[in-house]
């Protein structure tokens, strides 16, 4: 880490607006990093756009997290995590970011939102990842009539209906289940001859009795006059198209990170990923990045939660470098 002093007259002059670390986002990742800051008495704010607690408050019942042999809610799971992060003293204020930047000669961060501007020695990205769209013909027009990316929030519509469900990854696999408890039938679209997803969900959703999976199959297009009524596949062995009658589409297909703000400033991969050292220090010294934003293999709450805590860790050191307090 390059140790650069900030001039003290700097910090006094403007320490009431300066905060020591500033994060983005209130997920697993952000709140972790929330909890080890605040308990380690830095001045720190979270700034979340919408709601706390991200993705995993969408999951139904998450059962690898460690410590909860039984499984536990994700929005439970997150509660906890927001209440224990302000216990211990951190604030969220809800606002969405729209850019960060070096002060020119500085080491100060500007971090601007849509309604103020905020000052930081050290920055720690955590926005996470939204649902992927298909982008057919349909999707957007039947957005809330029958089209939904989450099976927690729209499930109860469907009682008794057909679904088809895209997807066969870990969250197209986990969501088929849960929402096998309310439809009649679940038709999962997937585009290969085999999932994606763990096997342990593979052996349940193939033992389903109320799931069936169109396989090697495409989706083209998203059916209905006022509300969804089916979904045009194509098999893409045989070129050949199946119209699926249905009264839902859940679609499923991964995450895009939400990296738009700092695609300017900081070194991505080409699917827009943060890169980071073991650290989660980023390409500019001092922003650091953890959790479903960051390039990395596996994206679990448990890894969103260890990187939160290593960010935490790297971003106080690096503050208590420039401020020279560092206890060695
Ligand atoms: P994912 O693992 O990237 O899977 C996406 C699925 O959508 C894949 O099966 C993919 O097909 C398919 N797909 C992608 N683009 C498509 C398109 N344009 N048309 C049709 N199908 C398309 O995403 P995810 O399931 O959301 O999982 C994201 C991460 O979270 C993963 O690391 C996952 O392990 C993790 N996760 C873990 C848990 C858990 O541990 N309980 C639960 C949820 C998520 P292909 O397979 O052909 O690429």
């Amino acid at each position: 880490m390059t140790k650069n002093i900030i001039e003290p007259n700097q910090i006094k002059k403007e320490s009431d607006e300066i905060y020591d670390v500033i994060i983005i986002g209130g997920g697993p990742a952000g709140l972790t990093a929330g909890i080890y800051l605040s308990r380690a008495r830095m001045k720190i704010l979270i700034l979340e756009k919408l709601i706390a607690g991200g993705q995993a408050i969408l999951t139904d019942t998450i059962e690898n997290y460690p410590g909860f042999p039984d499984g536990i809610s994700g929005s439970g799971l997150m509660q906890n995590m927001e209440k224990q992060a302000a216990d211990f003293g951190t604030i969220i204020k809800y606002e969405e970011v729209v850019s960060i930047k070096n002060k020119k000669d500085s080491e100060i961060k500007i971090i601007k939102t849509l309604k103020n501007t905020y000052k930081s020695l050290s920055i720690i990205i955590a926005t996470g990842a939204e649902a992927r769209k298909l982008n057919i013909p349909g999707e957007k027009r039947f957005l809330g009539r029958g089209v939904s990316y989450c099976g927690t929030c729209d499930a109860p519509f469907f009682k008794g209906k057909k679904i088809a469900l895209v997807g066969g990854g870990d969250t197209a696999i986990e969501e088929a289940l849960y929402l096998s408890k309310f439809a009649r039938e679940v038709t999962v679209v997937h585009r290969r001859d085999r999932l994606r997803a763990t096997k342990i969900l593979q052996e349940r959703i193939l033992s389903n009795k109320m799931i069936n999976i169109s396989w090697n199959s495409i989706p083209l297009e998203i059916i209905g006059q006022n509300k969804v009524e089916g979904i045009l596949l194509e098999d893409v062995k045989t070129n050949k198209e199946i119209d699926v009658k249905c009264d839902g589409v859940f679609i499923f297909i991964g995450y895009l990170p939400k990296t738009d703000f700092v695609k300017s400033i900081l070194h991505i991969n080409d699917k827009g990923y943060i890169k980071t050292d073991e650290n989660m220090m980023s390409s500019i010294n001092g922003i650091f990045a953890c959790g479903d934003v960051r390039q990395k293999m596996l994206r679990q709450v448990i890894t969103a939660c260890g990187e939160g805590a290593t960010a935490a860790y790297a971003s106080q050191k690096y503050v208590e470098e420039l401020k020279g307090t560092v206890y060695k």
